[in-house]
């Protein structure tokens, strides 16, 4: 059994937190390759150290004083490794990073640093080999990057180590510069590594104990998600929900590795699991819901719309010519409706009504602002009755106007249009019927 573990950044934030994530990996002999995040905030208060590299970064490529910051910097880790009682001094690779800091190495390698000097101390805690993400992970001269040639050479170097660390964030370019992924991307690191070695399961330690059924911040204390596939994730995360980097599904998904979302907090809890495909039954008829606020509806009608071959064609090119992307496209028999990203829209919104015009002459148009967009996901739905009709009475129930109703072909998910102010009461009223009541 092989175990990929990654630390996110507030699981390695402190001395008191590493004790934690080590306990974790010597409970369970699988957890053999590790990837750490750059320590995070220890309180609300304060302040990332990968935030803390830019800072100091972009200060030193300026020729204002760094100083000071890059001592703060240092004293982070510092603190960390007096901790845990290591006989490790960081005063050469500190000096290193300011001449590189002076040379303008660059902001991916300022920030890069941070999961470069934990994966250090990790490596020194947990007496693993330390391998250097900048040797196994690559992108290309435009920084693209290269998962065929990563794969490769990541599953050749770990073929002989039992056990390892390796920094996640980070890779490297052709000419050996140093390239991040963006925010966040340590748990693209983790994906690719679990990919390479083949991995059984990917954990990604974290500080909530997996995903939320709703926004904590809408809902009080949401159930937590026990299993949710890949496809259900997907339309969550796009529609706002978010606690892993969506570039970290690819790797594993190729692979069929399952990702374990824990709490190093929490170590007992079981978190979310996160699959391809599973005959597990859901607990609930929805895996959860998501949603946005911010966008608009353009209205259109014209009598013998339906009749009018090329009439949708025509519309959706003045979109495109705009660079603007639609969201959805409920349509009647004369009239069709088309819901953007508000802030996408503003700027053309002028050019795109006159386009419309000249392409289709519509005998009447107009705009609504300030929609949001809920999407209620779930694989359960496909095989339970009624879940449209409890959905619309609840929302009925706590007197919201309902704008528009789309309902994927997958039967996944069923997306719902009502106006911003109405946002929070109805995803409410939603958990409300489907969760709450069922507890
Ligand atoms: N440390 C990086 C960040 O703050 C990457 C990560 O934590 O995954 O975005």
């Amino acid at each position: 059994m092989k175990k990929v573990v990654k630390f996110g950044g507030s699981s390695l934030a402190s001395a008191k937190q590493f004790k934690k994530a080590g306990e974790i990996i010597r409970a369970d002999k699988a957890r053999r390759y590790v990837v750490p995040s750059a320590p995070g905030k220890r309180s609300k208060t304060d302040e990332k150290v990968t935030d803390m590299l830019y800072a100091c970064y972009d200060a030193a490529s300026t020729g204002a004083g760094y100083g000071k910051l890059l001592s703060k910097i240092k004293e982070r880790f510092e603190q960390i490794i007096d901790g845990l009682d290591l006989n490790l001094n960081l005063d050469f690779e500190f000096k290193t990073i300011e001449e590189n800091f002076i040379a303008k190495a660059g902001r991916d390698y300022a920030a890069s640093r941070g999961e470069y000097l934990n994966s250090l101390i990790m490596s020194h805690y947990l007496g693993f080999e330390f391998v250097d993400a900048a040797e196994v992970i690559f992108f290309d001269e435009n920084g693209a990057f290269l998962a065929d040639k990563t794969n490769r050479e990541l599953a050749q170097r770990l073929e002989h180590l039992e056990r390892a660390v390796i920094p996640g964030f980070y890779g490297s370019k052709p000419d050996g510069s140093i390239k991040t992924f963006s925010r966040g991307g340590s748990d693209v690191t983790g994906s690719i590594v679990s990919r390479a070695i083949h991995a059984d399961l990917y954990e990604n330690w974290t500080d909530v104990s997996g995903f939320l059924v709703t926004d904590p911040h809408l809902v009080e204390n949401p159930v937590p998600i026990e299993t949710i596939t890949y496809r259900e994730l997907r339309e969550l995360a796009y529609m706002g929900a978010s606690v892993l980097h969506e570039d970290a599904i690819f790797p594993v998904r190729k692979e069929g590795i399952p990702i374990n979302i824990r709490n190093t907090n929490k170590p007992d809890d079981p978190g979310t699991l996160i699959v391809e495909s599973t005959c597990r039954k859901p607990k609930y008829v929805i895996t959860g819901i998501a949603g946005k606020k911010g966008f608009c509806s353009i209205n259109i009608e014209k009598a013998m719309m339906n009749s009018e071959i090329g009439f949708g064609r025509k519309v959706l090119d003045v979109f495109e010519r705009y660079g603007i992307s639609f969201e959805h496209m409920p349509s009647g028999i004369d009239t069709m409706t088309i819901f953007v990203h508000q802030s996408e829209f503003e700027e053309y919104e002028q050019s795109v009504i006159a386009g419309i015009h000249r392409a289709v002459q519509p005998d009447f148009l107009d705009l609504e602002s300030d929609l949001a967009l809920i999407a209620v996901v779930g694989r359960g739905m496909k095989s339970a009755r009624g879940t449209a009709g409890r959905i619309f009475s609840a929302l009925a129930h706590a007197r919201i106007n309902v704008k528009m109703i789309d309902q994927g072909s997958s039967e996944l998910n069923i997306i719902i249009g009502v106006k911003n102010d109405d946002f929070e009461p109805a995803i409410k009223a939603i958990y409300d019927i489907f969760i709450l009541s069922e507890i």
